[in-house]
């Protein structure tokens, strides 16, 4: 390649130390471009102008069961619809699926693909749950002292104005208060309520420690622009306020809304600069699972941001069969990167109901934070994290006090968090021994198990 600005002083040859580049390692800037949406045969004649449209994304979203699978009809077999429906039945999430996210789902693979396996569950792939496991495992409810506004850590609260999101996701730790009710699970009332946001301010206000306001959900997408303003002036003028966060999931599901929902983004863009005058930091927090889920749009949209001087940084959910790979984790650290979103955290997934066929280990997490950390820049690295079970907050996930691999129980503890207490972990059953697994079917055993750890845990803490 011809670089016009470079200017010749020297014909002496360079000499590479390393041997040239393997063309493979550069894939994380083939962004998938062009009008991909048509492969979709109920979206064959739709334009690049209408695909852009948050409108029509979110006109065309699909909501239910029944819709899902009839955009499905012929397009995969009959097995994977009874399939999927039956998975549907047994799944604590509601459904809702963006026309984007479905047209970038490949539907010749759909029992492989890694973006279907977030959305759709398959009962065939289905898996029974941790005998250790049950909703709101992360104990937010618990640490709550207005509905919706979580002050666990001394110096951030997590507060969650809405309960709605523009997709939802099988996997998601909020499952006990995020969307509609379903037949498993009947949800804890998160609604958008001038009422309760104002007594979640009141009590911010009222804590000068709190520096740090995560804003989530739902999702900040679902936020109507005037929402976001006033959150984020409320935010804004409480002197302890210094440091914003909006999270959403949005560029990974709908990046045309950053494109042409003009009110929201100015809204968005407009806090943000208010803050920075007012010296406080305001950032967008998303959510990017795998690297497909970057493309040639999303890029446009986080130029947008980028233009507009908004940090975007990036939290994952480690999952089985999505993106639990080396590969895969790097090339997703190396493309958000490549379109200015920095990776934040990965999560080893929480212990949720109903998705232990996503699960993975904490041998897992450790095994390819290693590959990871050294494939790009230190900040472009994410802290692989477990956000301890009971409330104990994210940790590193190589700080375990003690972690047995063959009974998949690590314990954790957070000394600046929740002081004395220790946190458990449990593997996923699938990848332990038979023997163990076994072992795990009878509580005096469970009890064994987790009674020795504990103890070898106490042994080694400080
Ligand atoms: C994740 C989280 C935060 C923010 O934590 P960071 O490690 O700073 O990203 C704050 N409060 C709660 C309850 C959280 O779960
Ligand atoms: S977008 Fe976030 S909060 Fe909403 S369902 Fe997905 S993981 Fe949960």
């Amino acid at each position: 390649m011809q670089t016009p600005l470079l200017k010749i002083v020297s014909n002496e040859p360079i000499v590479a130390k390393k041997p040239a580049v393997d063309p493979s390692t550069l894939v994380h800037k083939d962004l998938l471009g062009g009008e991909f949406w048509q492969r979709i045969p109920a979206y064959k004649d739709v334009t690049e102008a209408q695909f852009l449209d948050h409108n029509w994304q979110s006109k065309n979203s699909i909501t239910n069961v029944a819709k899902l699978l009839k955009a499905l009809e012929g397009l995969v077999s009959k097995e994977f619809i009874a399939d999927a429906d039956e998975g549907f039945k047994r799944a604590p999430m509601s459904v809702r699926v963006s026309p984007y996210l479905l047209s970038l789902i490949d539907w010749q693979e759909p029992y492989g693909d890694p973006l279907r396996t977030q959305f759709v569950p398959l009962q065939s792939r289905l898996l029974a749950d941790h005998p250790k496991l049950h909703l709101d495992s992360l104990h937010e409810q618990e640490d709550a002292p207005v509905p919706g506004l979580t002050h666990r850590y001394a110096d951030k609260a997590l507060f969650l104005p809405l309960d709605t999101c523009p997709v939802y996701c099988r996997f998601c730790t909020r499952s006990y208060a995020v969307g509609i009710d379903t037949e498993e699970v009947e949800k804890v009332s998160l609604k958008a309520s001038d009422e309760r946001w104002q007594r979640a301010f009141q009590y911010i206000a009222s804590r000068p420690e709190l520096e740090d306001i995560v804003i989530s959900g739902g999702d900040a997408y679902n936020l109507r622009a005037q929402q976001l303003s006033d959150i984020g002036e409320a935010l804004l003028a409480m002197p302890n306020v210094r440091r914003m966060r909006f999270a959403t999931k949005g560029p990974a599901v709908m990046p045309q809304k950053i494109l042409t929902d003009d009110a929201w983004t100015d809204a968005l863009t407009r806090i943000v600069e208010k803050g920075r005058k007012l010296h406080k930091e305001v950032v967008l927090h998303t959510h990017f699972n795998h690297p497909r889920e970057i493309t040639a749009i999303t890029q446009a949209a986080m130029d947008k941001l980028c233009e507009r001087g908004i940090v975007v940084r990036n939290q994952s959910v480690l999952q089985r069969n999505v993106n639990d790979s080396v590969e895969t984790m790097q090339l997703l650290v190396k493309r958000l990167g490549y379109v200015n979103v920095h990776p934040y955290y990965v999560y080893v997934h929480d212990l949720v109901s109903g998705v232990e066929d996503l699960r993975t280990s904490v041998d897992t997490a450790l095994y390819i934070e290693k590959h990871v950390r050294g494939s790009t820049a230190g900040f472009n690295t994410p802290v692989f994290v477990v956000d301890a079970p009971g409330g104990g907050g994210k940790r590193d996930a190589h700080s375990y006090e003690y972690y047995d691999r063959e009974t998949g129980i690590s314990v954790y503890t957070a000394p600046s968090v929740k002081p004395g207490q220790s946190f458990l972990y449990y593997d996923p059953l699938h990848q332990l021994s038979t023997a163990t697994q076994r072992r795990w079917m009878d509580p005096a055993e469970q009890e064994i198990m987790v009674q020795s750890a504990l103890a070898k845990a106490k042994e080694r803490a400080r």
